[in-house]
């Protein structure tokens, strides 16, 4: 694959005190969608209490049904902004367009481009064309070649901070929303430079799941995880059923530490 930038030495990108690609790994949790200031609270303090650095959370939601919930827009860039503030927490959420990216441009640390636009090549030039961290998530059904070639779209614009995000890939197994592609670590540490991390949640689709495919993410080399955590999972508005507690996440993050050791 032609990628740009093709080279030895691994990408690293620094956020403030907060390296992806370096020796440690990120850790990023918070809820599927903001919903409220107060979710959004106990959602940084449970993130930073676990020793997390990055605080998610959807304020533009591509939902399968246009009935379910759309999302914030600008008063959940507020609430998920002022929460990682108040905890020294970084932030991501999805764009989804033009106006969504002025929204959150210079409010919010990392952009999310989601699985649903990971071949939207306009949104891709564009977000080239900016000196900004994103985090590209695999498309449902695409390729690794085709994922490396979305990232080559923003590269090719000169942004060279990208990180890639495994989330699951659609396959024939009805047990699980979709399945992991682990081999897509250590293929990707192959063919490219960049940052790879992995979004347990959107793969497995269920909480039982999770703690383990976060420690096999890790074991194979991932640069960091990408998990949702809800104050009241059986309260959310989306996710739910996915979502970790913040006992659960802060346990995960325990036993993590001794996997990350070992790698
Ligand atoms: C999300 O992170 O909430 C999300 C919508 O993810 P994906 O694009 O992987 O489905
Ligand atoms: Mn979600």
């Amino acid at each position: 694959l032609p990628l740009v930038g093709l080279k030895e030495e691994r990408t690293k990108i620094q956020i403030k005190d907060t390296v992806i690609g370096g020796k440690e790994v990120v850790l990023m949790g918070g809820p599927c969608a903001v919903e409220s200031e107060t979710q959004m609270r106990e959602a940084a303090k449970a993130v930073k209490e676990a020793g997390g650095q990055v605080l998610r959370g959807g304020v533009f939601k591509p939902r399968t049904s246009p009935y379910s919930f759309q999302g914030l827009g600008e008063e959940g860039v507020n609430y998920l902004a002022e929460a990682a503030a108040e905890h020294g927490l970084l932030t991501i959420t999805e764009v989804v367009d033009e106006a969504s990216l002025e929204l959150i441009m210079d409010r919010i640390d990392i952009l999310q481009i989601g699985s649903r636009n990971m071949q939207n090549f306009q949104l891709l030039k564009r977000i080239g064309e900016l000196r900004k961290p994103v985090v590209l998530k695999r498309g449902l059904a695409a390729t690794i070649e085709e994922w490396l070639n979305a990232a080559e779209y923003i590269l090719a614009g000169g942004n060279s901070q990208v990180i890639l995000c495994e989330r699951g890939i659609r396959t024939y197994e009805p047990s699980t929303r979709n399945t992991l592609d682990l081999s897509a670590v250590s293929l990707v540490k192959e063919l490219s430079h960049l940052p790879i991390i992995i979004d347990p949640s959107h793969a497995a689709g269920r909480r039982d799941l999770i703690p383990s495919l976060a420690k096999g993410a890790i074991a194979a080399g991932a640069d960091g995880l990408l998990i949702e955590v809800h104050p009241n999972p059986d309260a959310a508005m989306s996710d739910g059923i996915q979502s970790l507690t913040p006992e659960q996440f802060n346990q995960l993050a325990e036993e993590l530490v001794s996997v990350a050791k070992a790698v």
